[in-house]
């Protein structure tokens, strides 16, 4: 290959310049990012940084004198408008246009917003950086009534950081319980439970109809008329794959980049990684393609996307990316970390601990192990992965659990 391009200049696109330098290839390689940031890492974005316990500079993801060992052409700050596969090239907002061998896609994903959501000060999404900075100016001194919509692990980790710095907290959720999409509802509401411990006020099953203020937020207005007054409010429903820039480039989009087993996106040459992937994860066999938003997948498929452009421009058979999805959430006191998927039907399992605070539970389906849920019970639940790999059963599930708190 003469010029390797990757776009998106975060984990999963920095893994793949790495694993491209690791694995032999030194020739031309440019990564380019909208964000004018040396690559960062965004879990402490609602964790520590937000919290004003770490400095921005703890977060890169490669000091900057780092990166002259990658050999990089580093392109900061500018945004990638379209791909032409025809002509195998890349055109960018200041007018330049990239041509490329081998192309990795790793634009990531961006903030849902409100329907018609109007320009109001004090109302943010949590996605950058910039964002973790505005958002730690307006709760740091503690006096701020911060209403929180969406209770998914980053808005909960939000609420959790503001009332940790003595904000009053209110979560609004239109589901029935939080976490539903990462836990389901059972589980979901045991390990939101620490909220309602350290006083954040959580409201499921309310819609929001709109946001009130003049210049400023002022409160949230839920269906019914009810307006929960707010200083701030953090936007915390979702995030969407950043495809718009592939509109018209023939790549199949739908909720993500459309790739196959080994994350090439249907051109040759051409692979994507990270939030903006969707795939056919050989490890979950029975389930539809899927797009994971957590940290490790983004990690692996960096470098799992990087390894197979090299291995197909040599000739070599692409590897499938096969995982078991892993995250953790540090919310208060408790880590909670999952591995696996959770399905609303799956039977759920508490082996060891107490649902009232720290507990580990097993989740399944027909007979089979389908993921393993910890809160602040850290060994209890890596130990799954194998088994979660394999398609062990319910039974064997249960074994290996016992063992565990034998032991
Ligand atoms: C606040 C927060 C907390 C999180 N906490 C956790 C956690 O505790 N545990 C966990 O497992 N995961 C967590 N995550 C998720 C994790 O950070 C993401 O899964 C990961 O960042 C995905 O990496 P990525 O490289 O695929 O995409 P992104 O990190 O979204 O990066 C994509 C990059 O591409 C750039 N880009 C977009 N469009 C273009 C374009 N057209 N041209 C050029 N560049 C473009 C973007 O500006 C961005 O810099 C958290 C995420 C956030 C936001």
């Amino acid at each position: 290959m003469q010029h390797v391009v990757v776009v998106g200049a975060s984990l999963a696109g920095l893994r793949a310049c790495e694993t491209l330098r690791m694995d032999g290839y030194d020739g031309p390689l440019t990564l380019v990012g909208a964000e004018a940031e040396i690559p960062y890492d965004r879990p402490p974005l609602s964790k520590k940084v937000l919290a004003g316990e770490w400095e921005a500079e703890r977060i890169r993801l490669r000091k900057a004198d780092d990166f002259a060992s990658l050999a990089l052409d580093l392109r900061l700050g500018v945004r990638a408008t379209a791909l032409h596969t025809d002509r195998r090239s890349i055109a960018l907002a200041d007018g330049t246009e990239l041509v490329y061998d081998g192309l990795i896609i790793a634009t990531g994903a961006s903030p849902r917003h409100l329907p018609s959501q109007p320009a109001l000060d004090g109302v943010v999404t949590l996605r950058t950086l910039q964002e973790s900075l505005t958002l730690h100016a307006l709760i740091a001194d503690g006096t701020a009534r911060v209403v929180v919509i969406g209770a998914g692990f980053i808005g909960l980790e939000v609420a959790a950081t503001a009332r940790q710095l003595g904000c009053a907290v209110t979560v609004l959720e239109g589901l029935p319980a939080p976490l539903v999409r990462g836990l389901g509802a059972q589980m979901g509401t045991a390990v939101a439970a620490v909220h309602g411990r350290n006083g954040v006020q959580l409201r499921c099953g309310v819609r929001v109809d709109g946001l009130e203020g003049e210049g400023r937020v002022s409160g949230v207005r839920l269906e019914g008329g009810e307006v929960v007054p707010a200083d701030v409010v953090v936007v915390g429903i979702g995030v969407a794959p950043n495809t718009a820039w592939l509109e018209g480039s023939g790549l199949q989009l739908g909720d993500g980049i459309v790739c196959d087993a080994s994350l090439n996106v249907g051109v040759p040459g051409v692979y994507a990684a990270g939030d903006i992937v969707r795939w056919p994860n050989a490890a979950f066999p029975g389930d539809a393609p899927m797009r994971v938003e957590h940290w490790t997948n983004a990690a692996e498929q960096g470098a799992a996307a990087a390894s197979n452009l090299l291995a197909t421009s040599k000739g070599d058979e692409p590897t499938p990316f096969q995982s078991v999805p892993f995250f953790w959430s540090d919310q208060f006191d408790s880590r909670i970390q999952f591995i696996g998927r959770a399905h609303g039907d799956d039977e759920v399992h508490v082996f060891t601990g107490s649902t009232d605070g720290n507990f580990a539970a097993l989740y399944g389906h027909g007979g089979k192990l389908r993921g393993v849920l910890g809160v602040s019970m850290p060994r209890m639940v890596m130990p799954f992965r194998a088994l979660l790999a394999e398609h062990a059963s319910w039974d064997d599930a249960l074994a290996k659990a016992g063992a565990l708190t034998a032991g």
